[in-house]
């Protein structure tokens, strides 16, 4: 297949780019530079011209964002969207807000207009849109699954415009939402499906130029190897998580496999709490002894309360995925960013 790629410089979207590059598509990658071309280009100057070209697509919001990327020749034949900001430095809801939902929309239109033989769009979403958390609990004892929405609304993001947690949050369940009414609506002649991770872990594809350039979900192991939390271990997140190589991988079988068009799949390999992420490193990294926590350290163990609960048969019975395990998606990942901490 050709697909488009959006966001390619991003961490989850380096590892679709590569999983696509392996399982033989031809691939049309958005950046925001030409600098950022031209890095990726330097990591796959081997293949043959024509697999791997690129569109820059500076900000996703803009009006006609997307309109040169989808009106390719040879013609596109699917979709991935990954390109939002997931960082929290912003100053304002709207930073989050724009550029994940108008940058979804522009680009469902672009597609229904200048791309006529897409046949698949997949949109990388988040568990973010699914959470409830306002359950009691944080949920212990309730089973999330594919068909739970996310009830944040945007009087709530606005009533507290400095919760960037709750900004982000409702970015990813406005926006996923936002193409699902897309689809309603204008019925387009692609099937749309949406990727719903929780936390992602795992190694970086490009070289990182520095600390700073280490994406958001691994600063929690960048921050047990720089000595941030050798007197307590930071209580967990949601506990739950997954591998960017599986993640990656869900997006390129949900691309494919006919069975996983026009559905969520929440994508999670289980749980995980943050001392074993200490443990990982201290059993694979000796070299980083002192400036870990020791094992009898408090904090970061699974809650007295319970867990909230997941159900991924759906991923697991169509997306066909072996997740790895916690242990070696630490292990891989300290590989790779150590040298940059
Ligand atoms: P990254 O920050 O590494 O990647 C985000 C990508 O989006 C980058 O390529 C970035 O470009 C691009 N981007 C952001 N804002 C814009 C914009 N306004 N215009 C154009 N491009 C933009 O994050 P991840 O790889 O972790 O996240 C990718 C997707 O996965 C996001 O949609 C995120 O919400 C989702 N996700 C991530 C999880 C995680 O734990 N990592 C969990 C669940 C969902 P640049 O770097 O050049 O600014």
């Amino acid at each position: 297949m050709r697909v488009l790629l959006t966001g390619a410089s991003g961490f989850i979207s380096a590892h679709i780019l590569a999983t696509l590059l392996d399982y033989g598509h031809d691939v049309v990658a958005t950046v925001r530079s030409d600098e950022k071309a031209a890095k990726i280009k330097q990591s796959y100057s081997h293949l043959p011209d024509g697999r791997l070209r690129f569109a820059i697509v500076a900000d996703v919001s803009s009006p006609e964002a997307f309109d040169e990327a989808a009106q390719r020749d040879p013609p596109l034949d699917a979709v991935i969207h990954t390109a939002s900001p997931f960082h929290f430095n912003i100053e304002d809801p709207k930073d989050f807000l724009d550029p994940a939902i108008k940058g979804t929309i522009r680009l469902l239109n672009a597609i229904k207009k200048g791309a006529p033989k897409v046949k698949r769009v997949i949109l990388t979403s988040s568990f973010a849109a699914i959470i409830d958390l306002g359950r009691p609990k944080n949920g212990a004892g309730y089973v999330y699954s594919e068909k739970d929405w996310n009830p944040v609304t945007i009087e709530e993001v606005l009533q507290d415009p400095t919760n960037a947690y709750r900004a982000y949050r409702a970015s990813k369940t406005f926006s996923q939402r936002a193409a699902w009414e897309f689809m309603e609506k204008e019925k387009p002649n692609f099937a749309l499906t949406t990727m719903c991770p929780p936390f992602v872990f795992g190694p970086t594809v490009f070289p990182l130029t520095g600390s700073e350039s280490l994406n958001t979900s691994n600063h929690l192991t960048r921050d047990f190897l720089r000595g941030n939390f050798k007197d307590k271990i930071p209580e967990t997140g949601d506990f739950i998580w997954v591998d960017v190589r599986d993640l990656a991988l869900g997006h390129v079988r949900a691309m494919e496999i006919e069975e996983a068009a026009n559905k969520r799949f929440f994508i999670t390999a289980g749980y995980f709490n943050n001392r074993q992420i200490a443990d990982a490193i201290r059993k694979h990294y000796p070299e980083y002894k002192e400036m870990l926590p020791t094992e009898n350290a408090p904090g970061g163990g699974f809650p007295e309360d319970g867990l909230l609960g997941y159900d991924n048969r759906q991923t697991i019975n169509i997306l066909r995925i072996r997740f790895r395990s916690i242990e070696t998606c630490i292990v891989d990942s300290v590989a790779s960013f150590k040298d940059i901490i």
